[in-house]
């Protein structure tokens, strides 16, 4: 019986409305879209089935609640309309641990006492900071668009999202997860789900999907590494680190430096990312839709390679190489051989034909199976 259960949730997923054009096109071809949660289905499905009694109930909850979501969108939809006009903007409001968005807004959360409005605040100011000053983006719709971040959402909620409209962080069960506003490459990863669904709208399934999740993986790590300063050899490539309590045996969600090293444990399995090619996971869409965060390892560890071998910050260089593709040469239904390409094209275009950047491009995606053509 509670094979049936799970199984029935697990297909209802995360499953929301989507009203955009990559989504309606979506839509159109596959039914409704799934929203974009920072924890993976095979992690809620194991923690569903290995956990004890009370992981397995959140694992549920968490499961269960994108459902009750998708109703309240229409309702939201005049204040997001109300709020999108200006320059930078950034909101927190605190849905006091109900349900309702976005809850009560809260009055300068810069200096707030509390750490999830202080951190959805810096994250959310640190990802517009990174977007307009590194590619010159004015917010996640390239039109001043309001962030807004709704904390406290539910009670111990485990997950964070963006419903298509703002984010949204639970505070975490406290045995398995911390506050979901604790790892800023999270909040970065999360709000490029939103500049994708604005510019190359890839759908979340198969190889478009897994590069979906990897350009929200890039994005996110490159929001951390220049809040820390780092260097592309200094950086961790971790994404989501602190958000496992002490009681996890694993460091981050995902490595993309080394996918599928990021976690080993006994409630949450094993971290079943690939790192090439040949590792590449044919799988169903109704698991993790086609595995868009188990082979989105091999595209992110192309990024990885990629920024290292061109040494420095990886947002000036890597970082722009992967975002003009994001933002001109990348359609909805583009793959890991097409980003390749693309990737290699801009770099020769931005720094010449046989150039240290165009080379390590094709280093990057040569080292996970793919061979990037000029044309
Ligand atoms: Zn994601």
């Amino acid at each position: 019986m509670c094979k049936n259960m799970c199984k029935n949730t697990l297909e209802k997923m995360c499953l929301l409305e989507e009203g955009r054009a990559a989504g309606r096109k979506q839509e159109q071809m596959y039914g409704r879209v799934p929203a974009q949660c920072i924890l993976p289905p095979h992690m809620l499905n194991e923690i569903a089935k290995k956990g004890n009694p009370k992981q397995r109930d959140m694992a549920l909850k968490t499961l269960l609640m994108s459902e009750k979501i998708r109703g309240r969108r229409e309702a939201f939809a005049e204040v997001y309309v109300a709020m999108s006009l200006g320059a930078k903007c950034t909101r927190v409001y605190d849905a006091k641990n109900g349900q309702d968005l976005p809850g009560e807004e809260v009055n300068d959360p810069e200096n707030s006492s509390d750490p999830a409005v202080k951190e959805a605040h810096n994250g959310a100011n640190a990802t517009y900071d990174m977007y307009l000053n590194a590619f010159e983006r004015n917010s996640i719709d390239d039109k001043g668009m309001c962030i807004l971040s709704s904390v406290h959402f539910d009670e111990k909620y485990d997950n964070a999202f963006w419903d298509g409209r703002q984010m949204v962080y639970g505070d975490g069960d406290g045995e398995l997860f911390n506050r979901f506003t604790i790892s800023i490459d999270v909040i970065g990863h999360e709000l490029t789900h939103g500049v994708t669904e604005y510019e190359a709208g890839l759908v979340y399934y198969d190889q478009p999907g897994a590069l979906n999740e990897s350009m929200s993986d890039v994005f996110g790590s490159l929001v951390k590494q220049r809040v820390l300063n780092q260097t592309a050899e200094e950086a961790d490539w971790l994404i989501g680190e602190g958000l496992f309590t002490s009681k996890v045996k694993g460091k981050a969600l995902r490595s993309m430096k080394e996918p599928g090293t990021a976690y080993d444990d006994p409630v949450l399995g094993k971290d079943p990312q690939s790192a090439h090619m040949r590792d590449y996971k044919r799988l169903p869409r109704r698991e993790d839709s086609g595995g868009v965060h188990i082979n989105s390892g091999i595209p992110n560890r192309a990024f990885c390679i990629t920024a290292m071998e061109i040494g420095g910050h990886a947002w000036e260089k890597a970082g722009k190489i992967w975002y003009i593709a994001l933002r001109d040469r990348l359609r909805y239904n583009s793959g890991f051989q097409a980003a390749a390409n693309k990737t290699f094209q801009i770099a020769g275009v931005m720094f010449g034909t046989g150039s240290e950047e165009q080379n390590a491009v094709k280093k990057g995606w040569t080292e996970v199976g793919i061979t990037p053509k000029a044309r």
